[in-house]
């Protein structure tokens, strides 16, 4: 609470924490219909193998165009989705729109070399009964190879209701989709769990990217993540990387694969395909 001017301003924070809290009532109650309205679209962010900075791949990261209140970012609204359920039509739009998409830029000339792209699914949306079935539509419809779908989990997900969950996450693999584990550090999976685990990459969480320039803690935690990665043949992404001395030093650690603002931010499709046509590696 502001000091200095006493009763006005405790008022005008007690109006504002209020009309925040209508605020995210009213943006959750109009979800649904926001989602049979379309108005939810896609931004790709560019994934890169860090030595060549090569795009190797795309993250498919959701956006609200609200008619009011303008661009909404995914955490305007992705927990308010989740406990309403519309998480699983607005999640279900992501996958067919970013898959669609996707389709269309490898089929062109430019788009040849791109291997995958990376969708995020909330833990509410892949328990929906039906959900593994969705995907199978959603390819199919694309006309995509499961090869090309990376799907981003969170560890909460794989370690709560484990056997279901994981027979989903063999079923997805089998077809060739591949799971990564996202903003990986932040959870608590144990190593010998995570032995186990039906996954393929791990995404290092940009928390630990944003210090590794500074602590040696941070670069100890990164390195052994590398190489736990490698002995677990699991394929390892960092993310939230902002500037050439993150991009040297992950190198130098031996981190194949990152993303961040130093190659690219979360574009819109038109966007895409000029940074296609001008960067892909081969
Ligand atoms: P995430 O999956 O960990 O995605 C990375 C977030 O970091 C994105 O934010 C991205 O724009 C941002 N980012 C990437 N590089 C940098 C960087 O160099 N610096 C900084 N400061 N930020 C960077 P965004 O798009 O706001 O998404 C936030 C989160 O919302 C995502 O985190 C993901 O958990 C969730 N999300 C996004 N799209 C979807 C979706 O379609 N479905 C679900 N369930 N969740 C989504
Ligand atoms: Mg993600
Ligand atoms: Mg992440
Ligand atoms: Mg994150």
């Amino acid at each position: 609470v502001a000091k200095g001017d006493g009763k006005n301003s405790w008022r005008r924070y007690r109006t504002d924490v209020h009309s925040g809290v209508v605020e995210r009532l009213e943006l959750r109650a109009s979800l649904h219909e926001a989602a049979a309205a379309g108005q939810f679209v896609v931004r790709y962010q560019p994934m890169v193998e860090l030595d060549g900075a090569h795009v190797v791949g795309l993250e498919a990261l959701v956006r609200w165009e609200h008619p009011v209140r303008g661009l909404l970012g995914p955490d305007q609204f992705i927990d308010l989705a989740e406990e309403n359920g519309a998480i699983v039509a607005i999640g279900n739009f992501v996958l067919r729109e970013a898959l669609r998409t996707f389709s269309a830029w490898r089929g062109t000339a430019a788009g040849q070399a791109l291997r995958y792209v990376s969708i995020n699914v909330s833990a509410r949306q892949f328990r929906t009964p039906g959900f593994v079935d969705q995907v199978r539509d959603a390819l199919a419809a694309a006309g995509a190879r499961p090869e090309w779908l990376v799907l981003e989990i969170t560890e909460s997900l794989v370690l709560r209701d484990a056997e279901k969950v994981w027979a989903d996450l063999r079923e997805l693999r089998s077809w060739g989709v591949r799971i990564a584990i996202d903003d990986f550090g932040t959870g608590y999976s144990s190593l010998s769990y995570l032995r186990q685990m039906p996954v393929d990459i791990l995404k290092i969480d940009k928390s630990f990217i944003d210090d590794i320039l500074h602590s040696a803690e941070q670069l100890a935690l990164v390195e052994a993540i590398v190489h736990l990665a490698r002995t677990l043949k699991l394929a390892v992404v960092a993310e939230g990387i902002e500037y050439q001395e993150h991009h040297d030093v992950l190198l130098r650690l031996g981190c194949p694969y990152g993303q961040g603002y130093l190659f690219g931010r979360p574009l819109p499709p038109a966007e895409v395909s000029v940074l296609l046509a001008t960067a892909v590696g081969v």
